[in-house]
């Protein structure tokens, strides 16, 4: 699904990512790991297509295509999706609201008509469902007043609508609560399948116990020193991250 072949990228002239390789298949959780600074945020970002970063070398293929030309915007369509750190406030704007917008911007971008109603109305009752997410929140203000969890509520039902192929979870800096975690990790478990993949980045090992990783890889410095189950991410909560350094001579 997702192939990374020696990737270099820059930001600003300076070079973040020294060389990438990593291979996602459908049906796989993979999990980055990796002291602050190593380059989590800007891997995600540039699988995702943000214009601040400027591939320099490599390619990415998803489904065997390069998407290197496609903006971000054109990525999503295809089915990546990447959780939002710092999520927007948008007062006036509805939960359901703004999901039924990007449901229908992305079938029109692939020529479809707009979801009829019933059909959205239905697909909204689903998942919400499945998450334990009741009406009240859907017609809240997006993110206006949200608490740490229902950020993360809210993200997780976005994503349970727009059904991505490869879904990134950068959760790094956002210090989840429990209660966050809990709902990420619940809801990352109930819509994983066969057919998607998900990459969870995160600095700790406790939501590993709760989403279990196929395939571990430390991030260092801009390229993966290592990689493993999850018995690595239990080795690094043990014994952190000196001897990965050490390691790989830094
Ligand atoms: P991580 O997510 O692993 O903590 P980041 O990818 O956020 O690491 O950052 C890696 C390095 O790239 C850091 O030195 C950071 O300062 C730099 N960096 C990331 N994004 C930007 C940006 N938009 N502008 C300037 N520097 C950046
Ligand atoms: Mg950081
Ligand atoms: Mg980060």
């Amino acid at each position: 699904m997702l192939e990374i072949k020696d990737l270099h990228a820059s930001v600003d002239g300076k070079e973040i990512l020294r060389g990438i390789n990593l291979e996602v298949k459908a049906g796989e959780v993979h999990a980055i790991m990796g002291p602050n600074g190593s380059g989590k945020s800007t891997l995600a970002s540039v699988i995702a297509g943000k214009e601040e970063y400027e591939v320099e070398k490599g390619q990415i293929l998803l489904d065997g295509q390069d998407i290197e030309e496609l903006a971000a915007e054109e990525r999503a369509h295809k089915g990546v999706f990447l959780s939002f750190q710092y999520p927007v406030e948008i007062p006036g704007v509805s939960v359901t609201n703004f999901i039924k917008t990007a449901i229908n911007e992305t079938r029109k971008a692939k020529g479809l008509e707009d979801m009829p109603a019933k059909d959205m109305l239905k697909m909204i009752r689903e998942k919400a469902e499945l998450l334990e997410i009741d009406r009240k929140f859907l017609s809240r203000s997006l993110n206006e007043g949200f608490s740490g969890g229902e950020k993360k509520r809210n993200e997780i039902f976005q994503m349970a609508m727009l059904e991505p192929k490869l879904a990134i979870l950068d959760e790094t800096d956002s210090g989840l609560d429990i209660d966050a975690l809990r709902i990420v990790a619940n809801g990352v478990n109930k819509l994983k399948s066969k057919d998607n993949a998900v990459i969870v980045i995160t600095h700790y090992q406790r939501l590993l116990d709760h989403i279990v990783p196929d395939f571990v890889h430390v991030l260092y410095n801009g390229r993966i020193v290592k990689s493993g189950t999850k018995e690595l991410a239990h080795e690094l909560e043990e014994k952190g991250y000196d001897w990965i350094k050490e390691e790989v001579g830094a």
